[in-house]
C-alpha cells in the first residue's frame, strides 16, 4: 500500500482504535490517519524533570517525589483522604476524595511515592488534588519522561492516553509522506522547520523547549504551523472569492432615468466617496459573475443610501431585492426609507419579522413568491424561514460585524436559481483592522465610504466621573430646554438582556424624578417590537426629549436633533463599541456632545482608552487601537472568533504572521494552486464546510 494511502486511511486501521471510538474522534474532526497529526496538543505537561516540594508555588503544575509522612480518613459526608508527603525540601498535602479503607493502605507511611499535579493553597499550605501517581518500590526508579507531554483536546468518552497513543501510531506510520506546501524559499526567509519537523515537535517536544516558549508561541515549529493554519483559513476564503468567479450572476445596467429619478427624490447630493462607492457596485453589476462586496463607512456616513442604489439597479433590471438588518429597530427604519425612496417605483416594499403573522404573512410571502414585491427587509430569520423569491437578484447585509462568516457563506447559497446566484452586498461600521481584515473579509472586494455628509460636525467628548452625575443632569435639563434632544446610554458587564433592562429601568425612574420638565422615554431589547417602534417613533417625533436605552441602539438608528448622549459606565465596553453608539449623535448640523460618565477609580488602561475615545473620531484609528489594547476577540466580536477556531494558531499571539500570509497566500493561486484544497483539508478539513458543497 503506498505511503499516500496510509496518511489517508480511516483512524479505526490503527491499534486500539475500534468503531466507537472512531465515531467519537470524528466529533473532533478527526477521520483518517492525517487528522491525528494535525490533532495538536492544546497545551503541555512538564515531567522532564523532579521539582523539590520546596520550590512549588501555587498554581504550578509539576512531577514531585517524596516519602509519605502519614494518612488521614475523614469520614464526614465523603471519605476523603488526605496524605502527607515530604522530601527533606518541604511538604505537601496530597487529597483523594471517595476512598475506601482498603484504598487507604496503600499509602503506608514511609512508602515513596511520585506524583504529578497541579499545587494549589489548601487548609494545611499546599496541597494537590487527586494527583497522577506512582507508588515507587524502588526510591531510584526513574520516574522524568524526556519529552513534554502533549494534552490534547478530548470530547466524551476520549482520554490521553488513548490519544497519545493513537498520535504515537500515526506519527510512526506516515510522519514522513506528509506533503510540505510551504515552498522551501518561505522556510528558508521566516527559518521555519520542515512539515515533518514540526509536527513532530509538537506532539513530542524534547528538553530543549520549555512549556513557557510553546506558551508565547516563540518555537519556531509552532510559528511555521501556526502559520500554514492561518494560511489554511485565508485560502478557504480566497478560493471561495475565486469560485464566485465561475458563477453566474444577472447583469444589471443602469437605467438613466431610473437613476435620475432616484437621486431627484433625495433631499440631498450624494457625497464624493458615497459616488464612487455607487460607481464601484455599478461596474460589479455589469459583470456575469456574482458581485461579493464589502462596504465600510464610519457611523453617519450614509451607507444606507447607496445600498438603496444598489437596489434600485436590480429593481429596474427586473429583479428582488432583500435586505437584512440585524435588529428589528434597524430593519424598521430602512423600512421606512426605502418605502419613502421607493415610492414612485412601480414595486411593494415588505417588512417580515417572526412577528408578522396569519393572512399578512401569507400575503407577504405570496407577493414575494409572485414577484409583485420588489423589495422585502428583515432580520436574519429571513433567511431562515421557507421563503421562495420570484427573482432575488441582490441580498444586501447590514451591519455585518453581527453576522459571522458562516452565515455570509450559507447565504450566498440562498436564492440560487440553476447556475445563477445574486449579488451580496455587506455594510459595515465596524472598521476592521487591514491585518484582520484577511482572515475576516478576503472572500470580499472592499469599498470604504471615508467622507461624512457635508456640514457635520465632530461630536465633541468628554470623559466625567460619575461623582458629577448632577452636573450632567442639570446639563440635560438646559440642553432640553433648548429644544433639543439627548440619548442616556445605560451599559452593564452581564450579558444577561434582564438585567440590562432592570437597570435601563431604574435609571429611567430616577431621571424622571430628577428632571421634571423633560419627557423621558424607554428602550431597551426586552420590550415588544411595537413598543419600541412606538418609542422610537416618538423620539423621531419630538415627543419625547430623553431617550434611556441600553446598547440596543447601538446600530444604526437615525435622530438629528439628539445632539448629546451620556454613555454611562462606558469602560465597560469595547472601543469601538463605544465609537458605534457616539455615532448616534452628531447626525445634525449643529455641534454635539458625547460625556464618557465612569465609575471611578479607573485602571490605567480604561483610562487610556476612554481617551483614545475622547481624541479621535476616525473608527480606523479606534478599530486598530481596540486591537492593541483588546486583542482581535474584542474587535472581531465573539461571534466570529467563536466561529473561526483555531487549532494552534492564536491571533492575540501569531498577529505579526498575518501580512506574510496574505502575501505568500497570493502567490499560491498563481504558483501551486494545486496545494490550496490538500492545505484546506489539512487544516479545516471536514469539520468545517465553509464553502459550497
Ligand atoms: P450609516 O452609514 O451609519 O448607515 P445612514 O445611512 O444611516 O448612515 O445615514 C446617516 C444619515 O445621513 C441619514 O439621515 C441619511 O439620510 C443622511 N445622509 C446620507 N447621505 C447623505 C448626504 N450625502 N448628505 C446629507 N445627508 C446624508
Ligand atoms: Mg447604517
Amino acid at each position: 500500500m503506498s505511503a499516500a494511502n496510509n496518511l489517508t486511511k480511516p483512524v479505526a486501521t490503527l491499534t486500539g482504535i475500534g468503531a466507537q471510538t472512531a465515531h467519537r474522534l470524528e466529533k473532533l474532526g478527526i477521520r483518517v490517519i492525517q487528522d491525528l497529526l494535525f490533532h495538536l496538543p492544546h497545551r503541555y505537561e512538564d515531567r522532564t524533570h523532579i521539582t523539590p516540594i520546596g520550590a512549588l508555588t501555587a498554581g504550578m503544575s509539576a512531577l514531585i517525589k517524596g516519602t509519605i509522612e502519614f494518612t488521614d480518613m475523614l469520614p464526614k459526608g465523603r471519605s476523603s483522604l488526605i496524605c502527607r508527603i515530604s522530601d527533606g525540601t518541604g511538604f505537601i498535602s496530597l487529597k483523594f476524595f471517595h476512598y475506601t479503607a482498603s484504598q487507604h493502605n496503600l499509602f503506608k507511611p514511609g512508602t515513596v511515592i511520585s506524583c504529578f499535579a497541579e499545587a494549589r493553597f489548601g487548609y494545611a499550605g499546599l496541597e494537590m488534588v487527586h494527583p497522577e501517581y506512582k507508588i515507587l518500590s524502588d526510591p531510584d526508579q526513574v520516574i522524568t519522561d524526556s519529552r513534554l507531554t502533549p494534552v490534547y483536546p478530548l470530547t466524551d468518552g476520549l482520554n490521553q492516553q488513548l490519544l497519545r497513543k493513537a498520535v504515537k501510531q500515526a506519527l510512526t506510520l506516515c510522519i514522513d509522506d506528509l506533503a510540505d506546501w510551504i515552498p522551501a524559499s518561505v522556510l528558508t526567509q521566516y527559518n521555519y522547520p520542515n512539515l515533518s519537523e514540526a509536527i513532530q515537535t509538537l506532539h513530542a517536544p524534547d528538553e530543549s523547549i520549555s512549556v513557557a516558549a510553546l506558551q508565547n508561541g516563540r518555537v519556531p515549529a509552532l510559528k511555521r504551523l501556526a502559520f500554514e493554519e492561518l494560511l489554511a483559513h485565508h485560502l478557504t476564503l480566497r478560493q471561495t472569492r475565486h469560485k464566485t468567479r465561475a458563477w453566474q450572476a444577472p447583469v444589471f445596467t443602469a437605467n438613466p432615468s431610473s437613476s435620475a429619478n432616484f437621486l431627484n427624490t433625495l433631499p440631498f447630493t450624494l457625497t464624493g466617496a458615497q459616488q464612487r462607492v455607487i460607481a464601484e457596485i455599478a461596474t460589479d453589476f455589469q459583470q456575469a459573475h456574482p458581485m461579493m462586496r464589502l462596504v465600510q463607512g464610519d457611523v453617519g456616513s450614509g451607507k444606507t443610501v447607496v445600498a438603496a442604489y444598489a437596489a434600485m439597479l436590480a429593481l429596474t433590471a427586473g429583479y428582488q431585492v432583500a435586505v437584512m438588518a440585524p435588529t428589528e429597530l434597524l430593519a424598521e427604519q430602512h423600512f421606512r426609507n426605502f418605502s419613502g425612496w421607493f415610492e414612485n417605483f412601480q414595486t411593494q416594499v415588505l417588512f417580515l419579522t417572526g412577528n408578522i403573522k396569519g393572512n399578512a404573512r401569507k400575503n407577504a410571502l405570496q407577493a414575494l413568491a409572485d414577484g409583485s414585491a420588489g423589495i422585502i427587509i428583515g432580520t436574519h430569520a429571513l433567511f431562515q424561514e421557507a421563503v421562495t423569491f420570484h427573482r432575488l437578484g441582490l441580498i444586501i447585509i447590514d451591519e455585518q460585524h453581527r453576522f459571522g462568516v458562516h452565515q455570509r457563506m450559507a447565504l450566498r447559497e440562498k436564492g440560487q436559481q440553476g447556475s445563477v446566484r445574486p449579488h451580496q452586498l455587506v455594510m459595515t461600521a465596524t472598521p476592521i483592522p487591514r491585518t484582520l481584515a484577511m482572515l475576516q473579509y478576503s472572500d470580499l472586494d472592499i469599498s470604504i465610504i471615508d467622507e461624512l455628509p457635508p456640514g457635520r460636525q465632530p461630536v465633541v467628548t468628554s470623559v466625567i466621573p460619575n461623582e458629577r452625575r448632577e452636573e450632567v443632569i442639570d446639563r440635560i435639563d438646559s440642553w432640553v430646554a433648548k429644544k433639543k434632544q439627548v440619548y442616556w446610554v445605560c451599559t452593564l458587564i452581564e450579558e444577561s438582556e434582564v438585567l440590562q433592562c432592570q437597570a435601563a429601568e431604574k435609571t429611567a425612574d430616577y431621571l424622571m424624578q430628577a428632571l421634571p420638565n423633560v419627557r423621558v422615554g424607554l428602550i431597551h431589547g426586552r420590550m415588544k417590537t411595537a413598543e419600541k417602534d412606538a418609542i422610537m417613533q416618538a423620539f423621531k417625533q419630538h415627543t419625547l426629549d430623553l431617550l434611556v436605552a441600553t446598547t440596543v441602539i447601538e446600530v444604526g438608528v437615525d435622530v438629528p436633533n439628539a445632539g448629546l448622549m451620556i454613555i454611562e459606565n462606558p469602560e465597560r465596553l469595547g472601543l469601538s463599541q463605544r465609537h458605534q453608539l457616539r455615532g448616534r449623535v452628531g447626525r445634525g448640523s449643529d455641534a454635539s456632545f458625547c460625556l464618557l460618565m465612569y465609575q471611578s477609580p479607573l485602571s490605567d488602561t480604561a483610562r487610556h482608552r476612554l481617551g483614545v475615545l475622547r481624541d479621535s473620531s476616525d473608527g480606523f484609528v479606534i478599530a486598530e487601537k481596540d486591537l492593541e489594547l483588546r486583542g482581535p476577540g474584542e474587535v472581531m466580536g465573539t461571534r466570529q472568533t467563536g466561529q473561526m477556531q483555531f487549532k494552534i494558531a492564536d491571533l492575540a499571539r501569531d498577529l505579526d504572521l498575518l501580512d506574510a500570509v496574505s502575501q505568500i497566500g497570493e502567490q499560491f493561486f498563481i504558483d501551486s494552486p494545486q496545494a490550496i484544497q490538500p492545505l484546506i483539508d489539512r487544516w479545516i478539513g471536514h469539520a468545517t464546510e465553509y464553502s459550497e458543497v
